[in-house]
């Protein structure tokens, strides 16, 4: 028997946190069962749990449950951290630089140092930006170094002509200036077709119409048509040709266009009375053939450029007053599309050779 024990001082709860009626030194929580019998309470049963156990399990619970909270917390951090270093940042960049390229700065370099897919997105970016820079740098030259080549021959067919007209030459001498500018008019429209030449390689794509021909007869008719120029400077032109026919499989115009720069060049930069040497050999399934001088050479250092657009050595200035610097630039296009390549073998005031591979026709090999 409790004494003082009032089950209605709860007011219907069913539980108490106090002293339980004077009954513990402590506050206790105590939880209360009626039991009844034919609807009339007999007793309680009554469990009490000491408050300082429950607050102590309690606390403990918390403390995980704080642990935890902080835990996740940091783990968000630092994923937040990597997600911000990782891809948040690259990616800002990458915006940035894409903005600066549409805004037409194409020399604009960002660095993103990582090894992943942004990383090479970055850097496909930046190669993709170097590459329009350096092509937009090109065509500046391009259209520089062609307005110059025009604006040279323009202004002394200019000169002349304004001479002529004022009388500051004479009319006896007028025939001897306007041979000079036919000459210069020769010069822009050999310019001019060079640049046409070179327009349509690179717009169709090079478009190559590749039959199987005889090789040698283009050789010879090329060789031909030089026989006048030849005949001015004592130049003979030897032809070491393999077999009767030779058969390769290329675009005929265009290797035809290739042997008439190589062949030019070769009487250009050639010494009066010698001999230029064209030649023709096979290793596996490649024709070779070779154009060969013993004129000024190319000097060591110049090699590289001689395939650039526009370039005149400055030994060939002198020698070539009408050459565009366009003639090799074809000829490495040309052989290019092919599939093919071209090199040269140079000294310096003992001559040059030319050699460019071509594919032989199925006709040939099948011979062989
Ligand atoms: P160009 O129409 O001015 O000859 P090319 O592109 O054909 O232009 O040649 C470029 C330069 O390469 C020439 O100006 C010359 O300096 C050099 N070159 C080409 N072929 C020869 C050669 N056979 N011998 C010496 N130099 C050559």
């Amino acid at each position: 028997m409790i004494e003082n024990f009032d089950p209605t001082q709860n007011n219907g709860s069913y539980y108490m946190v106090d002293n339980f009626f004077g009954n513990f030194d402590q506050n206790v929580l105590s939880v209360l069962a009626p039991i009844t019998s034919n609807y009339k309470v007999k007793g309680y049963v009554v469990i009490h749990s000491d408050m300082s156990d429950i607050e102590k399990s309690c606390n403990s619970l918390l403390s995980i449950f704080y642990i935890i909270l902080f835990i996740l917390l940091l783990l968000s951090l630092i994923i937040l951290f990597f997600f911000t270093e990782i891809v948040y940042i690259p990616l800002r960049k990458i915006t940035h630089a894409t903005e600066e390229y549409a805004a037409g700065n194409m020399h604009y370099e960002f660095q993103v140092d990582s090894d992943d897919e942004i990383g090479y997105l970055a850097a496909s970016l930046n190669y993709m930006a170097s590459e329009i820079a350096r092509s937009e740098d090109d065509q500046k030259k391009f259209v520089a170094n062609v307005s110059h080549d025009f604006r040279s021959p323009l202004t002394s067919i200019r000169g002349y002509l304004e001479a002529m007209i004022d009388g500051t030459i004479p009319t006896e001498l007028h025939e001897k200036y306007l041979k000079i500018v036919l000459n210069e008019t020769d010069r822009l429209t050999k310019l001019t077709n060079s640049l046409l030449v070179l327009n349509n390689l690179n717009t169709k794509g090079m478009l190559l119409d590749k039959t199987d021909f005889d090789i040698n007869h283009v050789i010879r008719d090329t060789a031909a048509t030089f026989e006048g120029t030849c005949r001015k400077k004592n130049i003979a032109i030897e032809l070491i040709l393999t077999g009767d026919e030779m058969y390769v499989n290329a675009d005929m115009g265009k290797i035809q266009q290739v042997l008439y720069n190589l062949i030019d060049n070769a009487i250009k930069f050639s010494h009066h009375d010698s001999v230029i040497k064209i030649e023709t050999s096979i290793y596996k399934s490649k024709l070779f053939v070779s154009v060969k001088d013993t004129g000024i050479g190319i000097p060591k250092d110049n090699l590289k450029l001689i395939w650039d657009r526009f370039y005149k050595s400055d030994l060939s200035r002198g020698k070539d007053k009408k050459g565009t610097g366009l003639g090799l630039s074809i000829v490495k296009e040309i052989i290019n599309a092919h599939g093919e390549h071209i090199n040269v073998i140079s000294t310096e005031g003992v001559g040059s050779e030319f050699i460019f591979s071509l594919q032989q026709a199925k006709t040939n090999e099948n011979e062989d």
